[in-house]
């Protein structure tokens, strides 16, 4: 089995543990590795040390990054009043690629899954609610179309209703059991301009 040398094989075996990395390509990127100049090597790796050390969560809307207030938090440019719920960061950065909503996000990191043991208590919902008591005009609720985004979806609309604050939905049209990252730009506008009041 050991054909390669035991660290190329390690290397190997490392990447392939990687989300939508086989064998086949762990093998291919570890050659490409080992054949990219020693500079290189190293700012790939240290780039993976420094953001691994530095990205944290933003204290407002718990998105990933490497400073206390993300951008889209620190920024005057952006709607504060209006925030949308999502379920994770890449969720959000889907949003931002179609650069057509000025609102805040907030990010949930997770949906409530009674089938996997998931409650409310799991997810960034407390957080949400700490910001409503702040100045709020619309909560839009972008969790994804699968069971478990409609269960978090209802689940907070039921939370937010009765402090007078707007809720909405995005459009369906975001296909079911859709990942909000793989739908394209007109679908994810179209879902956002077509969101219904709940
Ligand atoms: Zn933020």
């Amino acid at each position: 089995m050991d054909y390669y040398s035991s660290q190329i094989t390690k290397l190997i075996e490392e990447l392939s543990k990687l989300p939508g990395i086989g064998a086949k390509s762990a093998q291919r990127l570890a050659f490409h590795i080992i054949n990219m100049p020693q500079e290189q090597v190293e700012r790939l790796s240290s780039a993976m040390m420094d953001a691994k050390k530095n990205v944290r969560y933003c204290k407002e809307c718990f998105t990933l990054t490497d400073q206390e207030l993300c951008p889209i938090c620190s920024s005057d440019k952006r709607d504060h009043q209006t925030i949308m719920v999502v379920e994770n960061t890449r969720d959000l950065a889907a949003y931002e690629k179609t650069g057509k909503y000025n609102g805040v996000y907030h990010v949930l990191h997770g949906a409530i899954s009674p089938m996997l043991g998931i409650g409310p208590g799991e997810i960034r919902l407390k957080e949400l609610m700490q910001r409503l008591q702040g100045d709020v005009k619309e909560v839009i609720i972008a969790t994804n179309s699968s069971l478990e985004g409609e269960t978090t979806a209802m689940y907070i609309s039921k939370l937010i209703k009765p402090t007078g604050i707007k809720v909405s939905r995005i459009a369906s049209g975001v296909p079911v059991g859709g990942d909000l990252e793989y739908i394209d730009e007109v679908t994810l506008l179209r879902a956002l301009e077509g969101r219904t009041t709940l």
